[in-house]
């Protein structure tokens, strides 16, 4: 079982952790999950793999979540297993063949994303046949500016291959739909309003009838100076999209979003293990929970915690090093912290729900593994 404090203070007076310790807000959870069920025209599917610690999937399931963007047999195996109600759907455009054949024989999935003919044909060929069969076609879209990875550089088809497969696809017998993703960490929300163009062109170009659509995830959340459009920006320019488009009235309309349900709901106690004037050496770094920090520059807002005494001191910018050997190892922006932080004092990192033990390595033998649940309130301060 998990460990429950009322605090991240608590948390610490108890365990004293000289190990990195991930603080869970279920509440949090909670209330991004509702947002979207709310206010998303349709259903609102978890990609899994951007937190698949079990106790993120237990909170969103309890906040009602029951739909699963899954995108390898371990990931279907976890939601099924602990979640017998829970639908998942495999998004990932390249799969093995025996992935294929056991997602469709032990899982009984039935929808699948494709970005090229022949994932199709091996799709038939392992759960042999379309019957009972979805097939969604992953389209590309432009790059975003305000996104920070663009998704649709590795996968998705233009218009004219994905107009071809999706009439091979309902020809043979599957039912279709279509799939793009904008980019994680979306800061425009007229992408998605662009991206359904091109869903409109691809479209008049197949003149098949589609019984889904997908808008991906990318959805935003907020960082240090993030300066973040409102949620219902996004589901406006989505609504708006959607009303361009003659979709069949029961066409299924989905988004995947992973970053945005669980980003402010976990942040990471770390210990400091040496000051050296502005330094701090710590224990948790960019091999760890913090690899965004430098792939997508992140800013991460941050409190110091000390047990015996106050902390004190104005406040002062430090530089953050990780555990592991290697000098790469250091966070690329400064942390404002009190003057007097020193050895044995905590850092509170918040922010990191999203990418972050998900990504982290064994390097050097250093990794996160403790998650504990708390209630208290989230560092905050990022507006
Ligand atoms: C990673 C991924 C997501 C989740 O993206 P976020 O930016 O975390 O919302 C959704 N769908 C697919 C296909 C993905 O690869």
């Amino acid at each position: 079982m998990v460990k429950e404090f009322d605090s991240v203070r608590a948390m610490i007076e108890t365990l004293k952790p000289s190990y990195p310790v991930y603080c869970l807000r279920p509440e949090l959870i909670n209330r991004a999950a509702q947002r979207f069920l709310e206010s998303f025209p349709g259903r609102v599917l978890y990609a899994v793999k951007c937190n698949p610690h079990p106790e993120v999937l237990r909170a969103l399931h309890r906040a009602g979540i029951r739909h699963f963007d899954t995108a390898s047999l371990p990931e279907i195996a976890q939601v099924r297993e602990s979640y017998p109600d829970a639908a998942c759907y495999f998004m990932h455009p390249v799969k093995g063949r025996a992935v294929i054949g056991t997602a469709a024989k032990v899982y009984e999935i039935d929808t699948y994303v494709i970005d090229h003919p022949r994932e199709l044909d091996k799709i038939l060929a392992e759960t042999g046949g379309a019957e009972g069969l979805t097939i969604y076609v992953r389209l590309t879209t432009p790059p975003v500016d305000g996104a920070f990875y663009h998704l649709a550089a590795k996968f998705g088809a233009g218009v004219d291959e994905a107009a071809a497969m999706l009439r091979d696809a309902a020809s043979r017998g599957c039912r279709v739909g279509l799939a793009f993703h904008v980019g994680s960490q979306c800061l425009v929300p007229g992408a998605y309003a662009t991206a359904l163009g091109i869903v409109g062109e691809v479209l008049e170009k197949a003149r098949v009838d589609i019984v889904g659509l997908d808008v991906g995830g990318g959805f935003p959340a907020e960082y240090l100076g993030t300066n973040m459009p409102p949620f219902e920006d996004y589901i406006a320019e989505i609504e708006e999209g959607l009303k361009k488009l003659k979709l069949r009235r029961d066409c299924v309309i989905m988004c995947e979003p992973g970053r945005a349900l669980v980003a402010p709901a976990i942040s990471v106690v770390t210990q400091v293990q040496l000051r050296k004037d502005n330094q701090l050496y710590i224990n948790d770094g960019i091999y760890g929970s913090l690899s965004e920090t430098v792939d997508a520059g992140l800013k991460l807002p941050a409190r110091a915690h000390r047990l015996n005494g106050e902390l004190g001191g104005s406040p002062k910018d430090f530089i953050l090093n990780g555990p592991t050997c290697d000098s790469l190892d250091v966070l690329p922006s400064t942390f404002s912290l009190p003057g007097d932080i020193d050895e044995g004092d905590w850092i509170e990192i918040d922010r990191v729900g999203a990418y972050s033990n998900a990504l982290a390595t064994r390097f050097n033998g250093f990794t996160p593994e403790t998650l504990v649940v708390v209630h208290d309130q989230p560092v905050g301060g990022v507006r």
